[in-house]
């Protein structure tokens, strides 16, 4: 490749790079692309043939073998859209994936008066919670995570997105924020099983099992988090939870078993069963464990 490569002539080349570790080659060449020249994508497009530059050349081969060592672009460039905001991501938690939005949008269309309390537990970057915070100026968020470096990051896009309202703590669960009652509990909480085989394949590799894996198929988690929100919801209060798309019927069944009523499921972009819901009737709680 000469020194004075254009911006096709680069693109071209990752993309080919990339082929064998990406189901995305040409996007992830592009996005790379994109970061490291500090322009919008359309500035590609209308300037193909324009040289990039030794020095940028060099950084986006850089970029583009660690990408080809199978590093997520979002560790790269060290951001990652979702909800059309720009967060900023790192190895110490999970990467806001498109899934996740639905989970957002689904809270979003819940009837929930304006003021609403809302908890999310497990963070990670902040993106259920800023996101949230974004469109309800007027919810009072409150996002836990149990990792001090997710806690931390959380804080960073907070103050990057300007959504100072949303107050972040440290918490294990419901730890840090015991006796208070929230309108909507919210989670996509790790999830998978610890047995699954695709932990060892691709990008996920790089993402933290704490932010991943639970025990007991996958459902450890969830089911904590649905018994225990009981004694933190408000009469007709919600809890939403982001699963595995095979997690569904048992979810539903647990919850149902829990004493939530108006249990249902919505499905993500994919179609798939994505996150289910349940409203705590403030009735007499049904302990089954
Ligand atoms: N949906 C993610 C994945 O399949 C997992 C997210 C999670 O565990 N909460 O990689």
């Amino acid at each position: 490749m000469p020194v004075n490569t254009s911006i096709e002539q680069a693109l071209k080349w990752a993309s080919v790079q990339l082929e064998r570790i990406s189901e995305s080659p040409a996007l992830d060449a592009e996005v790379m692309l994109l970061h490291l020249l500090n322009q919008s994508r359309t500035y590609l497009y209308t300037w193909p043939e324009r040289p990039i530059g030794e020095e940028k050349w060099l950084a986006y081969m850089a970029m583009v073998n660690r990408r080809a060592q199978g590093h997520p672009v979002a560790h790269i460039v060290g951001e990652r859209e979702f909800w059309s905001l720009s967060f900023l991501v790192n190895d110490t938690t999970l990467i806001p994936r498109p899934d996740t939005e639905m989970l957002v949008e689904t809270a979003l269309n819940l009837p929930l008066i304006q003021t609403s309390r809302v908890l999310d537990l497990g963070t990670g970057t902040g993106a259920i919670a800023l996101s949230l915070a974004s469109e309800k100026p007027h919810w009072q968020i409150t996002a836990v995570d149990k990792v001090a470096d997710a806690v931390a990051l959380a804080k960073l896009n907070r103050e990057r997105l300007s959504l100072g309202a949303v107050n972040i703590l440290q918490s294990d669960w419901f730890s840090a924020v015991q006796g208070r009652q929230f309108e909507l509990v919210i989670s996509n909480p790790p999830y998978i099983d610890e047995q699954d085989e695709h932990l060892s394949q691709g990008d996920v590799r790089f993402e933290p099992l704490s932010a991943l894996t639970a025990p007991d198929e996958g459902f450890a988690d969830l089911f904590y988090i649905a018994r225990t929100a009981r004694d933190y919801l408000t009469p007709g209060g919600y809890l939403l939870l982001e699963h595995g798309y095979q997690q569904a019927v048992q979810l539903r069944e647990q919850l149902t078993a829990l004493g939530y009523e108006s249990v249902a499921t919505v499905r993500d972009f994919s179609s798939n069963e994505r996150c289910t819901l349940g409203r705590w009737p403030g009735a007499h709680k049904v302990s089954t464990q």
